[in-house]
């Protein structure tokens, strides 16, 4: 369905970002990585949906990178059709305890780089008449948690800024939409429960089960096959036109 197509996948080394980029690979479209670790691994398991892989290890929390990055793209395959601006970090404490330089980080990758991202491909995309912007939100970009106002402050930030984006093209063959996953297991989420194992002197097990039974009605983590077979929705003829929506896959949390 997408052969043809270039996604780009910012942090698609690991977890949510590897799984929309493989699912979007298995329908043909050829792939930009983009992210820190190891990158010949996933590089392999995308190229194995026989695409054309090309990875830049941009930084996105730096616009000059970021530009470097969006250029490289249009030499490597002349254009993104999808951007999916996924990379994204975590940092959990008060408000008044919160380093500064943490706020400026995740302000910066969580929701500054998808405004250098998408300004810098959608002129291609308005020449092309097509595109699919996909910002990775969170249940954290519709309802808050404690110790997380950074993070929750990004990803509101991110749903207001994709539905800025689906008024400006709604005349178009471009959407802007918002995907809102709830816990998923992820190398982001194995850290807070990890360290609320060790904080609350429990084993991972269980915290791995108070982490879900406090937010999450399913007690089931959405997977990142699961956002990827969304994402492969969003970009298909059927998704033309949904404009400006803030998805939930989050097992019910958001509807409490
Ligand atoms: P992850 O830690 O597994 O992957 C994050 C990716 O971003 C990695 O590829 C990493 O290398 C990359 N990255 C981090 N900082 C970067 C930077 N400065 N420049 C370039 N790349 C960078 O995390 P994940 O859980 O897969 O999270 C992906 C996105 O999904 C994030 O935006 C996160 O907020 C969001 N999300 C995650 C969950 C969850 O439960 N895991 C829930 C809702 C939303």
């Amino acid at each position: 369905m997408l052969k043809g197509k270039t996604a780009l996948v910012t942090g698609s080394t690991s977890g949510i970002g590897l799984g929309i980029a493989k699912a979007l690979a298995a329908q043909g479209a050829n792939l930009v990585m983009n992210g820190f670790g190891d990158v010949e691994v996933p590089k392999a398991e995308i190229a194995a949906y026989g695409v054309k892989v090309v990875h830049h290890g941009a930084d996105m929390s730096k616009p000059a990178e970021i530009e470097a990055m969006m250029k490289f793209a249009a030499e490597q395959f002349g254009r993104v059709d999808i951007l999916v601006n996924n990379a994204g970090i975590q940092h959990v404490a008060l408000v008044e305890d919160f380093p500064p330089e943490k706020w400026d980080a995740i302000i910066a990758i969580n929701l500054t780089s998808a405004f250098h991202t998408t300004r810098l491909a959608l002129p291609a995309m308005k020449a092309a008449n097509w595109g699919r912007v996909l910002n990775i939100a969170s249940a954290h970009g519709l309802v808050a948690s404690a110790q997380k106002s950074a993070y929750v402050a990004s990803k509101h930030g991110l749903v207001g800024f994709t539905k800025s984006l689906a008024l400006e093209t709604a005349t178009t063959g471009i959407t802007s939409n918002a995907i809102c996953p709830g816990w998923v297991l992820t190398p982001l989420v194995q850290k807070q429960i990890d360290d609320r194992a060790k904080r609350e002197n429990i084993t991972v097990d269980q915290a791995n089960k108070d982490l879900l039974g406090e937010k999450q009605p399913s007690l089931q983590f959405t997977t990142p096959e699961q956002l990827g077979d969304l994402a492969v929705f969003l970009c298909s003829p059927s998704g033309n036109n949904v404009r400006g929506v803030a998805w939930q896959i989050d097992g019910g949390w958001t509807a409490q």
